[in-house]
């Protein structure tokens, strides 16, 4: 019996295999893979798909899906993917192993904070070669580096980097190398070994294939191309991988013939949008219960080829299902697939409901 809706169905067996492919790909390159949880909340049903899959590390963004990831237990290392505010301090000393940084201020409250528990933090700290997102900028990374590496609470790992994601700039050998040499520089300058070479996401899966990747670059962090198996460049199917992994489902509650354009004099909709409207004549209009309070409707693909998502308010999500390719009524179930920008809205809606689609193979 399948739970009630809105819901989210996780097909964790097929994330399974698409987290063993991608870490087979990397280990091909020299790459140790931490996988990235935070577009699914850090969900159970995901923590259990990504057991005996290779990867080395768990990653997220936030600290309460790291706390969640501690009660659900893994033996892995966990990695903070962003630098914690003042008040999460002692959180993300006692909840990760390892975080990304670049403000030295940060890293001494995390320093001193480990001290305090009696521990030591893991620091991997970014270097912002281009995206500009987060990053320590390259003229100033030595010196940051040397006074992390002076803290008595800190274990500077070594350094990272992200693209993509701000600026859109795509991992290139040339960015990359950049990155090898600006470690190289700091560990002349530190004696630090730096081991640990963070290169970026699911972005630089392509570079690597090509095979054009520096050899030094050992680890990435990957969530997107494991979970919904995407190319993020261009969003294409990554190879090895299935993309059907993650489907949100939704009921119809409302069934009626209806024009495709409002009668009457427009204005604002809800959303203080003047919406233009294509007229298709008389067409079958399902309300769903899912809104913008769960996604963004631009997030979400219908599976049926035949459904047309036309808009959204708060808690309705209107679907022409005139040209359906199955009966449709009250109660009946409408499915899409989400974008990322889907799955992360529904992933963290309190307001839907989560559940693995099929039992993890043991
Ligand atoms: C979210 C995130 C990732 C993972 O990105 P994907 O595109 O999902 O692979 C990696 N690194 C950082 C710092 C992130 O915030």
């Amino acid at each position: 019996m399948n739970g009630p809706t809105p819901r989210l169905e996780i097909f964790a067996d097929r994330i399974h295999d698409n987290a063993r492919a991608i870490v087979h790909q990397c280990a091909d390159h020299g790459i140790q893979v931490a996988a990235v949880t935070k577009v699914l909340h850090a969900h159970p049903a995901l923590l259990r798909a990504l057991d005996d899959t290779g990867i080395t590390m768990l990653a997220d963004s936030r600290l309460q899906n790291l706390r969640r990831i501690a009660e659900t237990g893994t033996s892995l290392p966990t990695l903070l993917l962003r630098a914690p505010g003042r008040h999460d301090i002692d959180a993300a000393v006692q909840l990760a192993d390892i975080s990304l940084n670049s403000s030295l201020i940060t890293m001494t409250a995390l320093s001193d904070a480990a001290v305090r528990a009696g521990t030591r933090h893991g620091v991997i700290i970014m270097v912002d070669v281009g995206d500009l997102r987060e990053g320590v900028w390259p003229d100033h990374l030595v010196e940051v580096v040397s006074a992390a590496a002076k803290l008595p609470g800190i274990d500077v790992r070594g350094v990272g980097t992200n693209l993509a994601c701000y600026g859109g700039v795509q991992p290139s050998a040339e960015n990359m190398t950049r990155l090898v040499q600006l470690r190289d520089l700091a560990r002349e300058a530190t004696g630090l070994e730096l081991g640990l070479i963070s290169g970026g996401n699911s972005a630089n899966l392509p570079l690597m294939m090509s095979g054009d990747m520096p050899s030094e670059i050992n680890n990435l962090r990957i969530g997107e191309a494991i979970i919904l198996g995407r190319n993020t460049l261009d969003r294409s199917p990554w190879p090895g991988t299935c993309q059907d992994t993650i489907q949100v489902v939704s009921e119809i509650i409302e069934l009626e013939r209806k024009p495709s354009i409002p009668l009457g004099r427009t204005g604002e909709d809800a959303f203080g949008q003047h919406v233009t409207f294509t007229d298709r004549g008389v067409r079958l209009r399902a309300i769903c219960n899912l809104g913008r309070q769960d996604v963004n409707p631009s997030g979400l693909t219908p599976i049926d080829p035949g459904h047309i998502v036309l808009g959204a308010s708060s808690d309705h999500l209107i679907v022409d299902v005139t040209d359906s390719g199955s009966p449709v009524e009250i109660g009946t179930e409408v499915r899409f697939r989400p974008t990322y920008a889907g799955l992360l809205a529904t992933a963290t809606s309190s307001a839907v409901w989560k559940e693995a689609a099929t039992p993890h193979r043991l």
